[in-house]
């Protein structure tokens, strides 16, 4: 039986930008292949991988995080959690010795889902730079 996510009440009300297919996940209302959750964060698979390993890792709440560039001081903890808790635990899942993380920061950087997210890349020889 597919899993299905506790509503994530509040997600995204502080934002001017509407739900995204992120809160469609969030909900249940899509399924996504999730490879890590703890009471912050989730973290599924990328529906269009570019590597073996790619994983997307999001904030459960949304609150105010469309992207990056609108973190403030009270996105500390959530934002050092991803970075210091999650993002480990997803590594070390995939057996990751080596691995990118990528957040892209605005439209044109590439971002088209406005609900905060890391991309985490490897499992294969990676190439630099990044277009
Ligand atoms: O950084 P960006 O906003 O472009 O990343 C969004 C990512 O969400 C894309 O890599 C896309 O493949 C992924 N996605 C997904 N499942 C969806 C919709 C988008 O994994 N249903």
């Amino acid at each position: 039986e597919k899993q299905r996510w506790a509503p994530i009440l509040g997600a995204g009300t502080r934002d001017t930008a509407g739900a995204t297919i992120f809160d469609s996940i969030l909900d249940g209302k899509i399924p996504a292949d999730v490879v890590y959750e703890d009471e912050l964060v989730l973290a599924f698979r990328d529906i269009a991988p570019v590597a073996p390993t790619h994983v997307l890792l999001i904030p459960k709440r949304r609150d105010g995080l469309t992207q990056l560039q609108r973190a403030t001081a009270e996105h500390k903890h959530v934002l050092g959690h991803m970075l210091a808790v999650a993002v480990p635990a997803i590594v070390a899942k995939d057996g990751l010795d080596s691995y990118r993380l990528v957040v892209n920061d605005g439209a044109q950087a590439c971002q088209s889902v406005f609900h905060l997210h890391m991309h985490i890349i490897g499992g294969k020889a990676l190439t630099w730079p990044p277009g």
